[in-house]
């Protein structure tokens, strides 16, 4: 065989092997870090909250007389489908979907939300437009563009449901937690829960570990929260109690 044939077999062959390598070591990173997860079931949580899990990710519903409001949107479209038929709740009387962020295991279920507004932090776009990425060459997508974009600490009223909306950027640029009706505060992928204490965010799965810990900090003191409901962790029924040791 030609010699610099043999050199290119070899070169592509080494490459192939890297690539192999890294595909590999990320799947075996992934499946890991979501082993140790500890979503909630699918069921009814509170008067008017119900969770959905889809594997290691929840989602969640609050009932207005208007209809549904969603906390993102989950992982898998078929998973959305029947959980959703398990608590007796048609895709179409959901009429709002705020996102916490638009990684692919809190968007995929869009589709089925025909009447649903979509909310979303203003700075979130840049993980669609390709400005931030956790991965080179890899951007977020949304099955849908007319979502309409929330600012830090903007408050939107659906039916007898006030949203406040907290920006807390490093998973993602626009990483958004959302405080409803005072009470009840739900966080997206910025933390986790252990034990009823409030611990990190996985640092794999972040944009910026760094700045995810200090957005942490600017919801550890909100007057009038009692309730944490994580996307990959749980609840918490005592936020008072989960937040009191954080530091950063
Ligand atoms: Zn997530």
């Amino acid at each position: 065989m030609n010699k610099i044939v043999k050199r290119i077999l070899i070169g592509v062959g080494v490459l192939v092997g890297i690539i192999a390598l890294v595909v590999v070591g990320f799947l075996y990173k992934f499946s890991s870090e979501t082993g140790k997860m500890t979503p909630v079931e699918t069921g009814q949580i509170s008067e008017h909250g119900y969770a959905i899990k889809d594997e290691f990710v929840n989602m969640y519903l609050i009932k207005d007389s208007l209809g549904y409001i969603a906390i993102d949107a989950g992982k898998d479209i078929k998973v959305i489908e029947t959980e959703l038929k398990k608590l007796n709740i048609k895709p179409e009387e959901v009429i709002a979907v705020f996102l916490t962020h638009s990684d692919m295991d809190h968007v995929a279920g869009l589709p089925l939300f025909t009447n649903a507004k979509l909310y979303m932090a203003r700075n979130e776009e840049k993980m669609l437009n390709g400005e931030k990425q956790k991965m080179p060459g890899y951007n977020n997508s949304l099955s849908r563009k007319d979502y309409i974009l929330l600012d830090d600490h903007q408050t939107v009223e659906i039916g007898k449901h006030k949203i406040n909306c907290i920006l807390t950027e490093g998973h993602t640029s626009g990483s958004m937690c959302f405080q409803i009706n005072d009470k009840n505060l739900f966080t997206g992928d910025i933390l986790s829960l252990h034990d009823g204490k409030l611990g990190q965010s996985v640092k794999f799965f972040d944009l910026d570990h760094d700045m995810t810990t200090k957005s942490i900090s600017k919801i550890t003191n909100i007057p009038n929260v009692e309730v944490i409901l994580t996307s990959h962790w749980g609840i918490s029924k005592d936020y008072k109690n989960a937040v009191k040791d954080w530091k950063e």
